[in-house]
């Protein structure tokens, strides 16, 4: 339709019945706003698969409908196949979707997600920086208090979603001293929380390969979130190649079409040795969080895509006011 599209991504992460459940202190969409945004979605845009951005990366200019949008889903939770993917197929639209091998594959809870819920389960969440601060203090070798003291300068800041209590606690989870300490407390505080039976808990929290084969058999496209879900631009050029080498497996365990790879940056992280590493390992699209939408063009960088977030970003309901990323492409 159009020669040089812009192209909306929008992230989607926990997308559940949230109010009156189990875990109401969850970060994440209800359900019933999830399908008003499709509404919103289906009033003003046409959602699209990734194939077209494939197809487009290989210079094969596909036809473009108007206002193309791609619904994308991080960590390969249950609720995407059970809340997404199920409206998604109700309603014949496509999505594409990343999941981290440990969990999707070995099952292991994330330490990304032992945190979410620690934090869903105690709202006092100074405490828990409190507490965080004193398994550090039995851990670290020699006197803590100065090590400690430079991640409160470091990490102790508001964030576009969290106040600084909150981004303490999950800055240090994710990339604090080393990945031992950081698993170790990650770990400790959900036993303490949540649940003492950690493999349980990820059984119920992730789709399984099966149902994975299954949205991919609908058309649905998956992708990579690496192995650990680890920050890429916190990470050596060694850690992330390891990284990543791991996460490969993915290809033939769902049996991914060749040419067809795409990788989304966990946290949204990345730097230019990741970059590299993404094209040495044969990925063509990159699915960061920058916040923008798409000009699809020849100079596309298509291993930076930018993304809008569904929970900040996009209205619900047919009948919501346009929204200024909406109006962006209406014109
Ligand atoms: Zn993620």
């Amino acid at each position: 339709m159009t020669a040089a599209p812009v192209l909306t991504i929008v992230t989607y992460h926990y997308i559940r019945p949230i109010a009156g459940s189990a875990w109401p202190g969850i970060k994440g969409l209800e359900v019933e706003r999830f399908r008003g945004q499709l509404d919103y979605i289906q009033r003003h845009y046409t959602p699209v698969g990734a194939e077209l951005l494939f197809a487009e990366a290989r210079g094969e200019k596909p036809e473009w409908p108007a206002r193309p949008l791609l619904l994308t889903f991080d960590d390969g939770y249950f609720d995407h196949y059970h809340h997404a993917f199920k409206e998604m197929r109700r309603r014949g639209l496509k999505g594409a979707f990343f999941a981290p091998t440990q969990s999707l594959l070995d099952r292991r809870l994330l330490d990304v997600n032992k945190v979410h819920f620690v934090l869903a389960a105690e709202s006092d969440h100074r405490k828990l920086a409190s507490e965080i601060d004193a398994h550090l203090a039995s851990m670290l070798p020699g006197d803590s208090t100065a090590a400690i003291a430079g991640l409160h300068a470091a990490m102790r800041k508001p964030s576009r979603w969290d106040p600084a209590e909150t981004v303490y606690v999950k800055r240090v989870l994710q990339r604090g001293p080393s990945a031992d300490v950081r698993s170790a407390i990650a770990g400790a505080l959900f036993r303490k929380y949540v649940s003492a039976d950690i493999p349980a808990f990820a059984e119920q929290l992730y789709l399984t390969p099966a149902q994975a084969r299954e949205m991919i058999s609908e058309g649905m496209h998956f992708g990579s979130h690496g192995d650990q879900h680890i920050w890429f631009d916190h990470s050596s050029v060694d850690e992330q190649r390891q990284d990543l080498e791991n996460s490969l497996r993915l290809r033939t365990t769902l049996g991914l079409k060749d040419g067809e790879y795409s990788i989304c940056y966990p946290y949204g992280g990345y730097s230019a040795p990741s970059l590299d590493l993404a094209r040495q390992y044969g990925f063509t699209l990159g699915f960061t969080t920058r916040l923008d939408l798409n000009a699809v063009s020849r100079d596309t960088k298509f291993l930076e895509l930018a993304r809008i977030d569904a929970g900040a970003d996009v209205p619900s309901g047919a009948d919501a006011p346009v929204s200024s990323w909406t109006k962006r492409v209406l014109c």
